[in-house]
């Protein structure tokens, strides 16, 4: 790891520079209402609209990767028609099928600035579900050229990052910014994060600047980095015990609990689509009977909430609603840890945010600690 630092004020010239090198975009969090905030691809248009103070935005970073749709392949027209089709009839020449381009051939860097370590953790987790045992290739399609360029924060009312141990990222990012005063206190974690430190620093000097566009650290701003830290670490309100929450769910799997639970949620699936680590999706194919119209694929955002989402060709598994409600505190608290020997929740606090009906991710483990076996 390597320290640096740049002026604030060089935040936007910076960002700049970095969207200005061939074949880059660049991605980051901007205003969409009063209070939200939304990752897009930035332009000129909307440069002016990046939000550096945005908490946390809508949708994670996840949909970059994970795309709320994507086109898996779609069925070309070939000179007798559409896939091969010649009259009448379910015919398909699968031969004429269209797979996207991604492997990492890769013909450009996505930069992402802005997700906080929450964000980052996150990511890290979804890279071990779709790249462990098979590598999916939708998903790393993009992301084997994403540069992630992080922010650090102060929480609100409704993070619980520390709780779930990630509030620190010390690996996912190339360079990862965090605001001591007058500088931006930065830590280069690659070697795409120290060829950027260096390019920018000769695209400054080229330009005739005295200093280079990122100074040494002293002293002062490695205590200043641990003052934010600290204050950081004092700052949180909401507290989850997440120690015991495998064991306790196990022990109170048949509690009524789930049924009191199940009839207060809506199984919207709002939270599921906002979790930085959720990761359902359906699969189905969309027909198109429109001249020069082609079939397509689709591979959407699914959530263990809805009623089909168990449902097999006999019988569905997660009938009632209450098995659905368990079914995803279960799957992110105890399963993921036999999986993956972690909690999937990184306390970014999106689903408290987005419920309609108020259900509190820390509130339920505390009412399920105190609520009886039965
Ligand atoms: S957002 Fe709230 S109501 Fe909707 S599925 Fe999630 S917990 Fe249930
Ligand atoms: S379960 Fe809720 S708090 Fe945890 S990562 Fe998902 S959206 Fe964030």
């Amino acid at each position: 790891m390597h320290f640096v630092k740049f002026r604030k004020e060089n935040l936007f010239p910076f960002l700049e520079a970095v969207s200005s090198f061939p074949d880059t975009e660049l991605a980051a969090p901007v205003k969409k209402g009063i209070k939200s905030y939304s990752y897009d691809y930035i332009t000129r248009k909307n440069f002016g609209n990046i939000s550096v103070s945005s908490l946390r935005t809508i949708l994670p970073i996840k949909k970059f990767f994970l795309k709320p749709i994507e086109v898996m392949f779609e069925e070309s027209k070939n000179e007798n028609g559409r896939g091969g089709k010649t009259s009448g009839g379910p015919v398909a020449d699968y031969n004429d099928i269209k797979e996207p381009e991604y492997f990492c051939g890769i013909k450009r860097d996505l930069v992402i600035f802005g997700p906080h370590q929450c964000d980052i953790n996150g990511k890290l987790i979804l890279d071990e579900v779709f790249g462990r045992n098979y590598r999916d290739p939708y998903y790393f399609g993009d992301s084997c050229n994403v540069r992630i360029i992080g922010m650090n924060c102060m929480p609100d009312d409704k993070c619980f990052c520390k709780s779930m141990g990630t509030d620190s990222a010390v690996t996912g990012f190339d360079l990862f910014l965090t605001d001591i005063g007058d500088y931006y206190f930065v830590s280069a974690d690659t070697y795409y994060g120290e060829k950027l430190i260096e390019k920018i620093n000769s695209l400054y000097s080229a330009e005739g600047a005295s200093l280079p566009f990122f100074e040494n650290i002293g002293s002062r701003d490695r205590s200043k980095y641990l003052e934010f830290i600290e204050k950081k670490d004092r700052s949180f309100t909401l507290e989850m015990n997440a120690k015991e929450l495998p064991f306790m769910l196990e022990i109170k799997k048949d509690s009524d609990f789930w049924d009191e639970l199940g009839r207060r949620c809506l199984l919207c699936g709002n939270c599921t689509n906002v979790c930085p680590t959720c990761q359902c999706f359906n699969i189905f194919d969309r027909v198109s009977f429109g001249e020069g119209k082609a079939n397509k694929r689709l591979r959407t955002y699914d959530s263990c909430f809805y009623k089909d989402h168990a449902r097999t060709a006999d019988f569905n598994f997660r009938k009632e609603r209450k098995d659905r409600v368990k079914n995803r505190y279960f799957h992110k608290h105890n399963g993921f840890y036999h999986m993956y020997g972690k909690s999937s929740c990184v306390g970014c606090g999106r689903c408290i945010e987005s419920c309609p009906t108020g259900i509190n991710i820390v509130k339920v483990f505390a009412d399920l600690w105190e609520y009886g076996i039965a």
